[in-house]
């Protein structure tokens, strides 16, 4: 059996709906494919979600009424083309939690993408806060050499700290901060009269990812990841000089 052929009768299947070789046939496909098997955890987890957290309203009488007659109709039968599989008590509890539904159903399509905006938004914040509280730094240096030791005994990781004065960003020191639910080194650079603050913190996932730029909140943001280290760098510097910032990091890094 092929995921296309799957994938249709997977809702039925968890709801218990399919016969015995039909349910055989769903069974032995999510031994054999993750992505099916990935697919079904996630929409039980929807499920028990939604029967958990979601305010429950009976249909009017005559909205129930109108649904199960329309279902029952032929043509509706025929329309839908797998008529054993379907009752009317599914349709009816499909539509009722349909709205809550897709307001779930985005988190756990889309687990990367909703952890990683999140973070985002953690970034600003922290970088925000940076900037306003006047706790910028808690080791104001200009010199690598002093910032870099002092995170040692703070941190369990060893954040990049270069000195790129050279290239236009002074080095202006070094901050603790707390990220993604862990302690995480950040190093503070200007250029100009921008602040650009670089997070560093051990990833918890060991492959490499490549430098990608996005706009949150006004600010411009990099991320990246290399050796097992999670680098975001943030500013309201424009995206090419920040660009040229995680550039000068990621490259000197390697070396
Ligand atoms: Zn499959």
């Amino acid at each position: 059996m092929t995921c296309d052929l799957a994938r249709p009768f997977l809702e039925a299947y968890i709801d218990r709906e399919l016969d015995a070789p039909d349910s055989l046939h769903i069974e032995e496909h999510l031994k054999a494919c993750n992505s099916c098997s990935g697919l079904q955890e996630r929409i039980e987890a929807l499920g028990s979600a939604i029967r958990a957290g979601a305010p429950r309203y009976r249909a009017p009488d005559a909205l129930r009424k109108r649904i199960q007659s329309d279902l029952r109709s032929p043509m509706h039968a025929a329309t839908l083309g797998r008529k054993h599989l379907f009752d009317w008590r599914w349709a009816a509890i499909a539509a009722s939690v349909l709205v809550s539904a897709i307001a779930v159903w985005q988190m756990p399509l889309r687990p990367h993408r909703e952890q990683e905006s999140l973070i985002a938004r953690e970034i600003v914040s922290s970088h925000v806060r940076s900037l306003m509280t006047n706790h910028l730094v808690d080791q104001p240096s200009s010199d690598q050499h002093a910032v870099k030791p002092w995170f040692s005994g703070k941190l369990d990781f060893s954040p990049t700290v270069k000195n790129l004065d050279t290239e236009g960003f002074t080095l202006a020191g070094g901050r603790l901060d707390y990220l993604d639910n862990r302690p995480v080194g950040a190093v503070i650079y200007r250029r100009r009269k921008h602040i650009l603050n670089l997070f560093v913190w051990p990833s918890s996932q060991s492959s490499d990812e490549s430098r990608h730029s996005s706009t949150t909140k006004g600010f411009n943001t990099v991320a990246w990841r290399t050796d097992g280290m999670q680098f975001w760098a943030i500013s309201d510097l424009n995206e090419h000089e920040l660009d040229l910032f995680s550039r000068l990091i990621s490259q000197t890094d390697k070396e």
